[in-house]
C-alpha cells in the first residue's frame, strides 16, 4: 500500500489525468509468501558462451508465468506471459516451447501487479525514465508488463549455435533484427538494480511478444502508441545455477 500512496502523487505530476492507477494489492504478504524473482544462470555465464542447457521450460513453469531468458544454444528469444513459453526464432518463427525445452538463462516470476496505469506515445527509453521516476527504490527488481500498441517496435533473435559455443559478444553482428509498426502486443520487461551487474542486465531490458503470437524478440527499441503498464515490485531473488563442467570451469565474472 504504500507503493501506491508514495507512486501516487508522482503519477499525476508524469502523467495525464486520463492515467488511472489500481491497487492490486492491499496488503504485503508475509516475505516467506512474497514474490521471488528466479533467475537461471547468470548474464556473464551466457557473455562467456554458456549456452548449454540448464533447466527445462516444465521445471520453470513451476516457478513463474512471466519473464524473458533464452533457449539452449541461445536458439532465439523466450517471452513468458500468462505461463506461455514463447520462442522467438532468428527466422522469424514464434511458437510455444514444449515442456522439454531446455533453458540456458531466463529471469521468471509470477506476475500479480502492485499498480497500474495507462500511457501513450513514449519511447523505450522515456517509458524506463518513466518507471524509474515512479518507483520507490531502484534497489528492488521489478516486473514490467506493456501492453496495448506499439507504433514501432524493433526486436532481434539470434541464430541457434552449436558446440564449441562463441562468446556472446561475436553474435550480436549476426543477429536476426525486426521492424514492426502499428502492432497491439506485450512487452514483457525486468527491471534489475546495478548491484546484480554481470548476474543479470541492469536497468529495464524487455521482450516482446505480439497479441496475435505471431512476431515478438528481444526488444531493441519501440514507441508505444496507446498502453496499460503493471509493474510487480519484487524484493526476493533466487539464482538456479548450472552444473556442467563449462559451468564449473568458467571464469567469472567476465572483467
Ligand atoms: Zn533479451
Amino acid at each position: 500500500m504504500r507503493f501506491i500512496l508514495l507512486l501516487f502523487p508522482l503519477l499525476l505530476a508524469a502523467q495525464s489525468s486520463e492515467s488511472i492507477w489500481r491497487a492490486a494489492r492491499t496488503k504485503q504478504p508475509p516475505p516467506d509468501l512474497a514474490p521471488v524473482l528466479l533467475q537461471v544462470s547468470t548474464l556473464d555465464a551466457l557473455l562467456r558462451g554458456l549456452y548449454a542447457a540448464a533447466y527445462t521450460v516444465g521445471e520453470l513453469k513451476q516457478q513463474g508465468d512471466f519473464g524473458l531468458g533464452t533457449f539452449e544454444g541461445i536458439d532465439g528469444e523466450l517471452i513468458a506471459l500468462d505461463g506461455h513459453f514463447y520462442q522467438f526464432r532468428a527466422n522469424g518463427t514464434l511458437t510455444e516451447a514444449a515442456d522439454k525445452d531446455k533453458i540456458p538463462f531466463a529471469a521468471l516470476v509470477k506476475f500479480k501487479a502492485d499498480v497500474q496505469f495507462s500511457a501513450k506515445q513514449l519511447t523505450n527509453t522515456q517509458l524506463g525514465e518513466l518507471i524509474d521516476s515512479l518507483i520507490p527504490t531502484k534497489n528492488h527488481f521489478y516486473a514490467i508488463k506493456v501492453h496495448g500498441t506499439f507504433r514501432d517496435i524493433q526486436t532481434r533473435a539470434i541464430f541457434k549455435q552449436f558446440l564449441p559455443y562463441p562468446p556472446l559478444g561475436e553474435l550480436i553482428s549476426g543477429q536476426s533484427v525486426f521492424n514492426h509498426a502499428n502492432i497491439s502486443g506485450t512487452a514483457v520487461g525486468i527491471r534489475s538494480p546495478s548491484f546484480v551487474a554481470g548476474i543479470n542486465q541492469v536497468g529495464h531490458h524487455f521482450h516482446f511478444v505480439s497479441d496475435d503470437t505471431k512476431a515478438g524478440g528481444h526488444a531493441l527499441s519501440f514507441t508505444t502508441g496507446e498502453v496499460t503498464i503493471e509493474i510487480q515490485q519484487i524484493r526476493r531473488h533466487s539464482i538456479w545455477l548450472p552444473d556442467d563442467e563449462p559451468f564449473r570451469k568458467a571464469i567469472l565474472p567476465v572483467q
